[in-house]
């Protein structure tokens, strides 16, 4: 007869603490109200976020916050072939830029914050090594001397026979060695792991709840698992038992690619005699190809990455925001309803997630983050495009740092009131709707539809009434005087009702001098525009299209590394 409190003592001389002692005094229960969820985002620090790690992350994070919970970041270091230097930092630089914030865990390469860490798995060593003594002392877990080559023999074997192969059952040889075989092999010094002793076997059923996806029934596990790796690291299943027992975690939010996984977490919570956690497991975003639907790949497509939204310049609230409508149906229509209110204020529902993986649609991301811009003040807006053109445009950097007042005031143009533009879509849109603002970027890359002898008089008969301090009505005035000597209507309605008796109207003349001033058929408001360009540029931007309407190539002030003028 094994006996299993010396085995334990064999192999755990240096842990003193029982499970119980460290819920008890290390990691107390929380004292939060019952509806509060506790939940965790748990990345390895490989440094690489995923879009779908932010979405897991946002939802995570949204299912706690609105319960009056908490949300812990913990990075799971246990696969050391994975991490890279910085990982950590990059990973939680990545999601503060999306506005996730955590109420504990890892703050930086070295730092974290919060009462129930360390939150890196590798700096927990100990407590995995309590629960696995406390679990050879009741007979449910023992060391397995088996090498690798061994292993790869039974599979083989098992796979001769037809049996269902790993290490379970009559196959778990290790489970029968008896106390003095254990010490001879530790003391020739055998490398060896831990394995939990399984008392399933196949065909066992287990059920459980997602949150997601409601009842799940799968086949239970029986196969003996490993619990600490021959480094006394342990697996991600027994790292996952204990760190979410002892940080009192009771919502498990993670990918779906763990829901293989659950009967094994199921079987070790109650083998160790824990309560397990409630488990959601999220779909992964999907990106539809060829007509079917895949997972969206960090390999294949660059939008899997979040730097991808960074650099093109989509704000991080955009994201976030487009990340609500794919994770709650019914985000939209509160957004209708709420057309002010920060994001946090939506009542995010777990069992409102959608079970098939949501497809990325890059469509739906750029009406949200035109609407997201569209709410923004012109200070936001500047600043925002500031700190985004330091780190990806320099030239643009250059210009709105010179003036900032300018700046501010270019973005102020139409925005605000109750139809605010929505030509903004992301940061990198920037330097085209900022072009015409600046010599520097200015382009003309389009063509008015008009006869050029017209648009020529209409540039003789403007400039000399052209005056950029005229208020809103003078301005459209003197574009109107102007017309019925050219043969034009003042009146587009008069001009629609006998279009043969006129050249053209009011409108044309305005879309003339919009292409001198701006170099493009859409703008937003024109007066605005030449009131901030100010008499001496617009009257020189004027001039140069006549130039340019002769024939002649304009004078331009064109600095390196800009196009200036495209001439037609
Ligand atoms: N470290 C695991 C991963 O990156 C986390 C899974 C979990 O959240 O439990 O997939």
């Amino acid at each position: 007869m094994m006996d299993h409190a010396k085995l334990a003592q064999l192999l755990f001389p240096h842990v003193t603490q029982t499970p119980q002692q460290l819920l008890e005094e290390v990691f107390p229960p929380r004292g939060l109200k019952d509806s509060a969820l506790v939940t965790r985002f748990a990345p390895s620090p490989t440094g690489f976020l995923h879009i779908g790690g932010v979405f897991t992350a946002m939802v995570g994070e949204r299912a706690a916050h609105t319960s009056e919970g908490r949300v812990i970041l913990r990075i799971e270091d246990t696969d050391k072939k994975r991490e890279v230097a910085g990982g950590v930092g990059q990973i939680v630089q990545g999601l503060r830029d999306f506005g996730i914030t955590f109420d504990e865990g890892a703050t930086g390469d070295d730092t974290e914050q919060g009462d129930y860490g360390p939150y890196t798995q590798s700096k927990r060593a100990q407590y995995y090594h309590v629960f696995c003594k406390d679990l050879v002392e009741k007979g449910l877990a023992y060391p397995c001397f088996c090498s690798a080559e061994e292993i790869a023999d039974l599979r083989a074997g098992q796979e001769e026979k037809g049996v269902t192969p790993g290490y379970w059952g009559e196959y778990a040889k290790c489970r029968e060695l008896t106390l003095e075989q254990i010490e001879e092999n530790l003391k020739a010094g055998k490398p060896y792991v831990m394995r939990m002793r399984s008392p399933g076997k196949p065909g066992d059923r287990v059920k459980y709840k997602d949150g997601i996806r409601g009842d799940i029934e799968m086949e239970a596990n029986f196969v003996d698992v490993v619990l600490l790796k021959s480094d006394g690291i342990p697996t991600y299943h027994f790292a996952h038992i204990v760190d979410d027992t002892c940080m009192r975690v009771n919502q498990v939010i993670r990918a779906d690619e763990w829901i293989a996984s659950v009967p094994i977490h199921l079987q070790m919570f109650w083998l160790c005699g824990l309560k397990a956690p409630k488990y959601a497991h999220v779909s992964p975003i999907m990106k539809e190809e060829d007509g079917s639907k895949r997972k969206l790949s960090k390999r294949k497509d660059p939008e899997a990455a979040v730097d991808f939204f960074v650099e093109e310049g989509y704000p991080a609230e955009a994201v976030v925001e487009y990340l609500l409508t794919i994770a709650n149906s019914n985000f939209e229509d509160w957004r209708k309803q709420n057309k002010t209110a920060h994001y946090n204020e939506f009542p995010f529902k777990l069992n409102k997630m959608s079970a098939s993986g949501a497809l990325f649609d890059m469509m739906k991301l750029n009406s949200v983050s035109a609407e997201v811009i569209s709410r923004m003040d012109n200070v936001q807006v500047y600043e925002q495009v500031l700190a985004w053109a330091q780190r990806f445009d320099a030239a643009l950097y250059g210009l709105l740092a010179a003036d900032p007042d300018y700046g501010k005031a270019l973005f102020a143009i139409d925005r605000g009131g109750k139809k605010p533009r929505k030509d903004i879509v992301k940061w990198t849109d920037v330097p085209g709707y900022a072009a015409y603002f600046y010599d520097e970027l200015f382009t003309r890359d389009e063509e008015l539809d008009m006869d050029k002898a017209l648009q020529k008089q209409v540039l003789e008969a403007y400039i000399p009434l052209m005056d950029c301090a005229d208020d809103k009505d003078t301005w459209f005035g003197k574009m109107k005087d102007i017309c019925e000597p050219l043969g034009m209507s003042p009146d587009v309605k008069a001009y629609k009702a006998a279009p043969e008796q006129f050249k053209g109207h009011v409108g044309d003349v305005s879309a003339v001098v919009r292409m001198a001033v701006c170099g493009r058929k859409n703008t937003p408001d024109l007066h605005a525009i030449m009131a901030l360009l100010g008499q001496e540029k617009c009257l020189r931007r004027l001039k140069d299209y006549m130039t340019e309407l002769e024939g002649k190539p304009a004078f331009t002030n064109v600095i390196p590394g800009h196009t200036g003028f495209v001439i037609k």
